[in-house]
Formats: C-alpha cells, sequence, structure tokens
C-alpha cells in the first residue's frame, strides 16, 4: 500500500484491464453464434460499486455498444462519460412525469409497464416524432415487463406502439445460475411467443449467468454486469473470468492475548490458546458486512497458506484477525492484509458474510483509498 493509501483503513484496487480483458471473453462467447449476438454491459449501481465513471469509458474502448442503468440519476450521471451515438438504458423506465427529462437527458427508457407505455407515447406526440425506447416484457420472472395478458390485449390495436420506435425487447432471467432449472427453458419459451406479438426489434434475454446457458439464449444481445466484474457467472463451477477487485485492510496494532481472553463486541470469540491477534481498520462502516463476523478470514500476501480468521464482532471500523498461526513472522503496523484478494476470492468472502458477491461489491462503499489498474495503452 502507498502512503495516500495509509490514511484510509483500507484500499480497494480496481483493474480496469480485467473489466476489458472479461468483456472481450464474453463478447467472443457470444459471437460465436454466428457472429450474430453483441454484448452490452449493465452498469447499475455505480458498475457495481467499481465507479461508472471509470468502467463505462473502459467498456466503450474495449467495443461496447449499449449500456444499462436502473435510475435516470444514473444514466444522467454517466452520459456524457460514453460517446453519444452509444444508447444508456434505463432499465426502471420514466419515472412518472419525467419522460422529457429523461430523453433531455440523452437517455433511452425500457418501458416495463402499460403506464410508462403510456408516458412516452404522450412524449413522442407532443414532439411529434417517434422516440426510441426499449420494452420489457415478463417472460416469467414477475418482476419488470408487460404482462402476457397486456401484450395480447395491446396486439390487437395497431395504434398500441404509434410513436414508440422499438430499439430493443427484452427480458430477464430469474433462475439462470442454476443451468439444470426448468425455468430457465420456459422463460425462453415464453420470451419467444410474447416477442412475436411485439414490434420487430433486436431481442435480449441472457445476463451474466444466461451466457452460460447456450446460444439459445442469445439473441441479439446479451447484457451481463456481475461477470464483466469479476463474478463468477457458473455458482459452484470454476469460473472464467478474471478477478477485479482487491480490498486489502491496514493492520492498526498487533497484541498478544492469553487462553480465556474474549476479543470485541460481545465477548464473542474467547482464546483457547494464547493468541496473536492483529486489528484492521476495516469494518462494517466500510461495507464489509457484520454477518462476516467470525467467518471470514484474511491473508498476508506473502504468506497466503496460513489462514488467518476473523475472530469476534466485525465492528463499524475494524475487525480482529487472528495472525497466531503466522508465528514469529512480522506484521508491523500499516501491514496490508487482502480481505479479496488473489488467495481469497470475492466469492469466499461474500459467502463467510452469508451473502453474494453482488452484494459485497455493491456495498464497499467510499470510504476506502482507491486505485485504478489502467488499460495498457494499445
Ligand atoms: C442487473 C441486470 C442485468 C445484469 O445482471 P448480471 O447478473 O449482473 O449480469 C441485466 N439485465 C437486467 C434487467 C438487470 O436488472
Amino acid at each position: 500500500m502507498d502512503v495516500a493509501a495509509q490514511w484510509a483503513g483500507g484500499a480497494l484496487t480496481i483493474d480496469l484491464s480485467a473489466i476489458a480483458a472479461n468483456y472481450r471473453l464474453l463478447s467472443g462467447i457470444v459471437a460465436r453464434n454466428g457472429a450474430k449476438t453483441v454484448c452490452g454491459a449493465a452498469i447499475k449501481a455505480d458498475a457495481y460499486g467499481l465507479g461508472a465513471d471509470r468502467v463505462a469509458p473502459v467498456l466503450e474502448r474495449a467495443g461496447c455498444r449499449h449500456f444499462f442503468v436502473a435510475h435516470l440519476s444514473e444514466g444522467a450521471s454517466i452520459r456524457d462519460t460514453i460517446s453519444r451515438d452509444i444508447p444508456v438504458f434505463v432499465l426502471h423506465g420514466p419515472p412518472p412525469g419525467t419522460s422529457g427529462d429523461l430523453l433531455e437527458a440523452g437517455l433511452t427508457p425500457v418501458l416495463n409497464s402499460p403506464e410508462q407505455l403510456e408516458e412516452w407515447r404522450a412524449l413522442a406526440a407532443r414532439r411529434g416524432k417517434a422516440l426510441p425506447a426499449a420494452i420489457q416484457l415478463d417472460s416469467g420472472m414477475a418482476r419488470f415487463g408487460l404482462t402476457a395478458e397486456t401484450l395480447e390485449a395491446l396486439a390487437d390495436d395497431s395504434d398500441s406502439y404509434a410513436g414508440i420506435d422499438p430499439v430493443l425487447v427484452m427480458s430477464h432471467l430469474a433462475c439462470a445460475d442454476v443451468p439444470g432449472h426448468p425455468a430457465n427453458r420456459d422463460q425462453l419459451v415464453a420470451f419467444r411467443r410474447l416477442s412475436a406479438l411485439l414490434p420487430r426489434a433486436p431481442r435480449s434475454l441472457a445476463a451474466s449467468s444466461g451466457i452460460f446457458l447456450g446460444s439459445d439464449w442469445y439473441f441479439d444481445l446479451v447484457r451481463p454486469g456481475a461477470a464483466l466484474y469479476g463474478i463468477n457467472p457458473c455458482p459452484g463451477r470454476p469460473g472464467p473470468m478474471r478477478p477485479v477487485v482487491r480490498l486489502q485492510a491496514r493492520v492498526i496494532q498487533t497484541r498478544s492475548i492469553p487462553e480465556g481472553q474474549s476479543v470485541g463486541y460481545g465477548a464473542l470469540f474467547t482464546a483457547s490458546r494464547p493468541t496473536r491477534v492483529a486489528l484492521l481498520g476495516i469494518g462494517y462502516g466500510d461495507g464489509f458486512h457484520r454477518s462476516a463476523s467470525s467467518r471470514g478470514r484474511a491473508v498476508l500476501p506473502s504468506h497466503p497458506d496460513v489462514r488467518l480468521p476473523i475472530i469476534g464482532r466485525v465492528s463499524m471500523d475494524s475487525l480482529a484477525v487472528d495472525i497466531t498461526d503466522l508465528g514469529d513472522i512480522p506484521v508491523p503496523p500499516g501491514t496490508a492484509l487482502d480481505l479479496i484478494g488473489p488467495h481469497n476470492t470475492l466469492e469466499e468472502a461474500a459467502e463467510a458474510a452469508g451473502t453474494i458477491g453482488y452484494e459485497l461489491l455493491t456495498d464497499l462503499g467510499g470510504r476506502y483509498h482507491r486505485s485504478y489498474i489502467d488499460v495498457a495503452a494499445d
């Protein structure tokens, strides 16, 4: 860790070249489908906490031409970081009364409901021209999108989509991370049937895990987020993605405690042997979940094989690690231990906290010293 990093409790290193490599890997996989399918990117939630303003331009340079955010505000804040002619889709559509703002901001809505459809049609009528939009249909997840009943009713009226220039028809899979789940095939069949009720447009069904279900799920565009950021899209199997995030915590002090001494809030951990403890400057206030108390582990990068379990409660600003098994290896204040790194994966850290990589990443927050590994100029 450099000196500036010592000012913070921990350091988050984000490898932009790994994000670009992950994008190219996924693009390559779906392009094998007769070179028909292209790869977009979900950059909602600040690119899963990694900094959408840094991530989006890297993805554009890697070839990405379709971006997805959840909210109008997210779209507005990153619009200027990528070329104006590349669409930024707002997954939640226009909030009531804001369709003019969304258009002015240079964003493209995903229309999910009859109300949003009507809102966009009314704006098009006021502007006197058709306006581009994606249309989402519900293929069985019952989250966002027009239902089968709505689509069937709208299909009977040739004016239903007047004023809307459909640039994408999309839906989302509920169980893509479980390849054998019957919902995947059911949603595929429903998507094929229901998308035929809409005006013709490029179609998109798969996000990260959906890409690994096979080419039936590709259609014209895939929309990964997680896999780009190093989250394994194939849980339980070795994943092909390059890790993107390293989270290091600084040792503030070490101490030796006798057998029988307890550590931290609630005296949750009691030493069963003379124990050497390192206090690290990261806690739940940094998005390192309290549920990792007595469950997660840290790694001294020079000695990755030595287990350094988190002991006791994770506090707001600190946590304790048992470093006894390092023996005589010095661990002076300022030493950086990995909480997520080459030897302890994001998935492992998330599992220890009883959650998934998605939640851990998006929670990491703004308290760390952040540095980015840039893509080498090519
Ligand atoms: C978040 C999201 C994605 C990306 O999902 P990942 O699992 O992160 O790849 C794609 N499409 C929609 C509609 C989403 O909400």
